[in-house]
């Protein structure tokens, strides 16, 4: 680890940053701009950003954008 990533883990990261709590209210709508092709980390500030940083919610994100990609519950199949 250099001293720059040393200087970042105690800064955090440069950008806005949600919290748990608000990444959990805003994730349904990220993973709608996502599969939407939208600019889904201009739109949510800060969500790439935690995820990259929150093992649990970046699981929770993954299985929601999985769900959602293959249609959710509401889909006719
Ligand atoms: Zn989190």
């Amino acid at each position: 680890m250099t001293r720059d990533d040393q200087l970042k883990r105690l800064l955090g990261p440069a950008g806005p940053e949600l919290t748990c709590e608000q990444c959990f209210d805003q994730l349904d709508r990220y993973v709608e701009l996502e599969l939407a092709g939208a600019p889904a980390d201009e739109r949510v500030p800060g969500m790439r950003a935690h995820l990259e940083g929150c093992p649990a919610c970046d699981e929770d994100h993954a299985s929601l954008l999985a769900f959602v990609a293959a249609g959710g519950p509401s889909s006719p199949s």
